[in-house]
């Protein structure tokens, strides 16, 4: 798990989407920051350096300053704009929704799945995909795989290959395939556990699956699933990536070669369904997408010093049970966090010794806010308990946000001598 610098080196991935942008002609490609600043640059021109808001929902008809607008739902520049700093950021092609769960939704629908693997994560993932297959009254409700019926697939379907990764297709109408969809969420919530998504790639491989990878907890810096076979990638925008606790949305990033017939589909698909995120959301976001980076490797670095402190205190005995994070040796996926992660996740949990020494932890917290949600520039602690009753009563989450890890220590260490 390397936690530097984090550059991504797509080379230039704004030729690919937007061949009319000014960008075309840089003669270097750029990487990191720069993308989140000038990924759509050219698209809309105008002579502001911050994106105007525009709140129209119509335009007028053909006109030039229209930009081949017609309706908001079905299209608009700022959702251009946005949409090419995160394809760009994540090396594929986004189609953004009102949620992170509209965006799961969304893809389901496309999909239409009749066998699924769903991992273990955020449970609104699991009651999203649940519901939807609850309203398949017509052809039978969809058929949940465990992880001991995935590794017989592996097995007995060694010698099929339906696709290599990046050439994977839907089914057609008779096909049957031993398995649809297999959805994952890595580093998963909130124990920050890893999927060797490698493993899952050869099986969407043997199976003829299409391979979607929830990234939230890592954002597009920390892991990049799309160089281990993912072909999919979604992000709930509400988290990282607008990183200030003001907005909702999800992003389905598609892989550049699924375009003609996964990314053209969802659009068409969005136009109708019109999961779409409003005008203020959308600008919101690609104000936040400029600062993108700067956050991420703060709040990723302010969160290894956060456990390290946490750790100390485990092994001094003061009330520290575990500390579930990554970057620890004791971590369950510490070796594949050294695979897959290029930044510690700023998102982790605790357990103390009891319910109630949790509840008034959370509560003797004073710069820190006890509250849900993650991935915003303010700290917050979240008694999971309350919301996942999987969880030990006994477990904090903690989303750290770009405050000094020094004062967020002493806030942690006064809230510990209390909790009882
Ligand atoms: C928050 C979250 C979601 C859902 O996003 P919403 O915007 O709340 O719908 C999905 N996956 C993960 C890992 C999340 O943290």
């Amino acid at each position: 798990m390397s936690s530097t610098n984090g550059s991504m080196n797509d080379g230039s991935p704004w030729k690919v989407h937007h061949p009319s942008s000014k960008l075309s002609m840089l003669p270097f490609p750029i990487y990191g920051s720069t993308i989140e600043c000038h990924g759509d640059d050219g698209i809309e021109v105008t002579g502001d350096i911050a994106p105007p808001l525009h709140l129209s929902t119509t335009f007028i008809s053909g006109a030039p300053e229209s930009y081949g607008q017609v309706y908001s739902r079905m299209d608009n520049v700022t959702r251009r704009r946005v949409e090419a700093v995160l394809g760009a950021v994540e090396g594929g092609q986004a189609v953004t929704y009102s949620s992170g769960l509209s965006a799961v939704t969304a893809l389901i629908n496309c999909i239409k799945p009749r066998r699924i693997y769903l991992d273990a994560g955020y449970h609104g993932v699991k009651d999203a995909v649940k519901l939807w297959s609850e309203r398949q009254n017509v052809g039978g409700k969809l058929e949940f795989f465990t992880w001991e019926q995935c590794k017989q697939l592996y097995d007995q379907e060694k010698n099929k290959s339906h696709t290599n990764h990046s050439l994977w297709r839907p089914a057609d109408a008779e096909e049957e395939r031993t398995l649809d969809l297999i959805w994952l969420e890595s580093p998963n919530n909130p124990y920050t556990t890893l999927v060797d998504i490698e493993w899952f790639a050869e099986l969407a491989a043997r199976t003829g699956a299409c391979l979607a990878v929830d990234s939230t907890l890592s954002s597009p810096l920390g892991q990049r699933p799309f160089e281990h076979g993912a072909h999919v990638v979604m992000h709930a925008l509400t988290k990282y990536l607008s990183g200030h606790s003001d907005l909702l949305g999800g992003v389905l990033i598609v892989h550049p070669s699924l375009s003609d017939i996964l990314t053209c589909k969802l659009l068409a698909e969005r136009s109708i369904d019109g999961a779409v995120m409003g005008s203020l959301e959308t600008w919101l976001l690609l104000r936040s997408m400029r600062t993108f980076s700067l956050r991420i490797r703060r709040q990723c670095q302010t969160a290894s010093i956060i456990v390290q402190w946490l750790e100390q205190q485990r092994v001094d005995g003061h009330k520290v049970k575990k500390v579930h994070h990554p970057s620890l040796e004791s971590h369950p996926s510490h070796s594949l966090a050294a695979r897959y992660l290029r930044l510690p996740p700023a998102t982790f949990s605790f357990e103390l010794e009891s319910e109630s020494q949790a509840t008034s932890f959370a509560r003797s917290l004073i710069l820190c806010a006890q509250a849900t949600s993650l991935g915003g520039v303010e700290t917050l602690v979240d008694w999971r308990y309350q919301y996942d009753t999987s969880v030990s009563p006994a477990l904090l989450r903690v989303s750290i946000g770009v405050e000094e890890a020094e004062d967020l220590i002493q806030d942690f260490e006064q809230a510990l001598k209390q909790a009882k």
